[in-house]
């Protein structure tokens, strides 16, 4: 591992130890097998002026919720040194008790959390510490002899802490195991089980301690413990994949996204029998077990099977450890399902709320990996045991944070395919369903649909809905990226040139049945069997006012739309047995879209003479109909409100005379 410490940079910040702090926070932040997604933490002692002008010593600590690869200065909270070292020479104190106490002692009382590793920077005797969970250094204490091996390694440089619960018990070991040390004779501290601590008075010596320390780890791994990367193909079974994901999300009793990683390292760890026994014992650093579980799932042939066996151990484990910890009935059983899952030949599966949170799951899963890897060449993957790992999961902190959890976004974990999204209503759901919580795949002809929608829950892929092979490879598609198929707004259309019937050409007539018609039947065609195994399945056609009340000279337009909501009408019909919705939009005179350009706008005005402001509102209610309120209402239809509803068409045109 190599120090990215740039010394011009780190000149910006030398006469502001917080600035510096930040600065080099965000170095190890950079580096994820040194902290991943909001693990680690940092500090730096410096005296602050209060408002009466007294200067008092200060920790500016990581504040829970901050990242380091992100942290900003805001993101340090300010504690008083007294108050933190008196709570640390305390013979007891609830975890609870100490969080409250370090938030009394903020300076600021808008600043974040305190990490509830404080009182151990605050006992360091250095201005600079900083604490990673390093995997190398971490894979190694993961072994039956990890300890005398992390002695080896680093002689007495380094003091050893047993691994003890992070809060006040762990401050309390740090506290007497350091009591009569020479501190000028330490680099660090290694925690079994959990990290690294390395301090200094200077910023970049902390900073480079670290990079030290981990380095000879790493290179000790690579002497001790090389792995060879096997290559391995993944079998596909994308059908398989949607079953394993609505099974998971019955357990979990939400909807959840699933991420599927078929790359070479996850799909030959899949099937190394060894390492996927190991991997049950416990995860790479016990705070990992609040994203993770203790352990991933084993999928088998029978993947609900496998879940319920999953769901069935995970019970098991909560039973066995609830009461001897506080007695029958004081913790709540968190759900049962797994987090990630180790599929023989197909890979590895993340699950998550989001795609974000799956993500962050999938990470994890990919550093596991390796370091369970390494330590069975070690003699085996010894964790932290079950018990640790359930007294971190259920942590009164961890307990307590479930308390305040709010509302969940209405359309989480649900995964929906839009088509015709580059634009106007399309492009209106797609920014719904995502602002919602879901997870979409955006599809259109037009290539811009791939760098559209800067959101990480959107995957925009060009496709033609008239090109069966593609069309039928992006429905495909959406299953291997997220796991499943909830909802289909079948969308593109085309609004082909005005023909009178004796006038009609074939192509006028052709294409728009293609677009408007036959691609919407090829759409459910492809997408019925994941439909059928899909959270709450539901489908929203998007017609036009044109099929209640035709126009002449739309021929073309109106009958391809009509044929349009057949299709859906007996879709509803067909697919009400395996729980799938399909209802159908009418929407009309949507102005913010592609099809109504400000010369047709105007020219459309003129031919009724209207202003332009007079034909947007030109309804019965005399509003403006947006792409907006059209997205809104598809969404909502593929939401609980619709639950009883399908088959149903309902208008989006702001009333209209021949409509009602
Ligand atoms: P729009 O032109 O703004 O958007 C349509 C999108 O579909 C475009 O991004 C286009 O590239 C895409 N598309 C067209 N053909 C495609 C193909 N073969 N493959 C993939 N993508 C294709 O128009 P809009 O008004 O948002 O239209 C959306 C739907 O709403 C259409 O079905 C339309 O008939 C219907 N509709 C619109 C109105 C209205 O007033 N805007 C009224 C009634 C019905």
């Amino acid at each position: 591992m190599k120090s990215l410490w740039n010394s011009d940079e780190a000149a910006e910040f030398s006469d502001d130890p917080l600035q510096l702090r930040v600065y080099a926070s965000r170095l190890l932040g950079r580096e994820p097998s040194l902290v991943l997604h909001g693990g680690g933490n940092t500090s730096v002692k410096a005296v602050a002026t209060d408002v009466f002008g007294d200067e008092i010593e200060v920790l500016y600590v990581k504040g829970s919720g901050w990242d380091l690869a992100t942290i900003e200065a805001a993101g340090f909270a300010p504690v008083r040194m007294d108050a933190v070292r008196r709570m640390g020479e305390l013979e007891a104190l609830s975890d609870t008790d100490m969080v409250r106490a370090q938030r009394m002692a903020m300076l600021d009382p808008s600043a974040p959390n305190p990490s509830v590793e404080a009182i151990p920077h605050a006992l360091i005797p250095f201005k600079y510490v900083d604490h990673t969970h390093a995997d190398a250094v971490v894979t190694i204490t993961n072994t039956p002899e990890g300890e005398s091996r992390i002695r080896d390694l680093y002689g007495d440089r380094v003091l050893v802490i047993p691994y003890v619960m992070p809060g006040f018990i762990l401050a309390k070991t740090i506290r007497e195991l350091t009591r009569n040390v020479d501190w000028s004779q330490l680099e660090g501290m290694v925690l079994l089980h959990h990290g690294v601590f390395t301090f200094a008075d200077d910023a970049r010596e902390s900073y480079e301690r670290m990079i030290r320390l981990v380095s000879r780890a790493e290179d000790y791994l690579e002497t001790h413990a090389r792995i060879q990367s096997a290559s391995a193909t993944a079998r596909e079974d994308l059908t398989g994949l949607a079953r394993l994901r609505r099974a998971v999300c019955k357990v979990k009793g939400d909807p959840m996204v699933a991420r599927l990683d078929a790359g070479n390292d996850a799909v030959s760890f899949s099937l190394d029998s060894v390492a996927v026994k190991a991997v049950q014992a416990g995860t790479l650093t016990p705070d990992h077990v609040i994203r993770t579980k203790p352990a991933p799932m084993m999928v088998g042939d029978d993947v609900e099977a496998s879940v319920d066996r999953f769901a069935g151990s995970y019970r098991d484990y909560f039973n066995r450890y609830a009461d001897d910890q506080s007695g029958p009935g004081t913790l709540t059983c968190l759900d049962a399902a797994p987090r990630w899952a180790v599929w023989p030949g197909h890979g590895c599966v993340s699950f998550g709320r989001s795609v974000k949170e799956a993500g962050i799951v999938a990470d994890i899963a990919a550093h596991t990996r390796p370091a369970a890897l390494r330590a069975g060449v070690m003699g085996g993957w010894t964790p932290v045991s079950q018990k640790d790992l359930f007294d971190i999961e259920y942590w009164e902190l961890e307990q307590a944070k479930l308390k305040r959890v709010g509302d969940a976004p209405p359309r989480q974990g649900r995964v929906a395919l839009v088509t015709g999204a580059a634009s106007g209503i399309g492009k209106a759901c797609v920014e719904t369903l995502c602002g919602q919580g879901a997870a979409v795949v955006a599809l259109d002809m037009n290539p811009a649909v791939t760098d559209m929608f800067p959101q990480p829950a959107v995957l925009g892929l060009v496709c033609d809905v008239t090109d069966d092979a593609a069309l039928k490879a992006a429905v495909n598609e959406t299953v291997r990226r997220f796991g499943g198929l909830d909802i289909v707004i079948s969308n593109a259309g085309i609004f082909p040139p005005s023909r009178s019937i004796d006038g009609m050409d074939t192509p006028t007539w052709d294409k728009s049945m293609a677009v408007n018609l036959t691609s919407h039947q090829r759409l459910l065609t492809y997408c019925a069997p994941y439909l059928a195994l899909g959270i709450e399945a539901a489908v929203v056609i998007i017609a036009s006012k044109n099929v209640p009340a035709p126009g002449p000279g739309a021929a073309a337009y109106s009958v391809a739309k009509a044929g349009l909501t057949q299709l859906g009408r007996v879709a509803a019909l067909e697919m009400a047995r395996q729980g799938i919705r399909v209802n159908i939009l009418h929407p009309n005179a949507v102005f913010d879209t592609a099809i109504w350009t400000d010369e047709v706008l105007a020219s459309r005005a003129g031919q009724y003479g209207l202003s332009v402001e007079e034909y947007r509102t030109d309804n019965l209610l005399g509003v403006e109909v947006t792409s907006r309120h059209v997205a809104e209402l598809a969404s909502a239809m593929a939401g609980p409100l619709f639950t009883c509803t399908t088959g149903a068409q309902v208008s989006v045109d702001g009333g209209n005379e021949r409509v009602i």
